[in-house]
């Protein structure tokens, strides 16, 4: 399967203390007042690539302990972040949706370890918070059930 992903780089940020490889997939129809990353609403950016070779650049930082999908937004290209997300299975895996957890399925959701979920506004912006606005939902998975952070 193929889908469309704009950049595959090392990250210190996007899952707190940890090192991720941060997937960002092509494409946004969600599309948020206040996007801090408009460039990557267009679904054509980027460049087509196989489920394949995401894994094998994902493998390549073997410092990593979580593959992290971001955009644009994931779930817009599903099938294909599906794909990718059962296929790593050497790191934890966490996304970055725009979507609320109760609207994503249980065969996506069942293959991620962390999710941050909702988009970000300017109005519930927290200096210092992570994720930065306040509307924003973190899921963990422990063991098989989800806990949310909601503070
Ligand atoms: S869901 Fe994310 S990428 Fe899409 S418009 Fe909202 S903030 Fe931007």
């Amino acid at each position: 399967m193929k889908g469309r992903v704009v950049k595959i780089c090392t990250s210190f940020i996007d899952v707190p203390d940890k090192i991720s490889v941060a997937v960002y997939f092509a494409g946004c129809t969600i599309r948020c007042k206040e996007c801090q990353n408009p460039g990557l609403w267009d679904s054509k950016v980027g460049t087509e690539v196989s489920e394949e070779v995401v894994v094998k650049k994902i493998k390549k930082n073997s410092l990593a302990e979580y593959a992290v999908f971001m955009g644009g937004e994931p779930t817009d290209q599903l099938e294909f972040l599906i794909s990718i997300c059962e296929k790593v299975t050497f790191y934890k895996k966490a996304m970055y949706t725009g979507r609320e957890f109760e609207d994503l399925p249980d065969r996506l959701t069942k293959s991620l370890d962390l999710i941050v979920c909702g988009p970000y506004r300017e109005d519930f912006f927290v200096e210092g918070r992570w994720p930065a606005s306040s509307n924003q939902r973190v899921f963990r998975k422990e063991g098989k059930v989800w806990i949310c952070d909601c503070s």
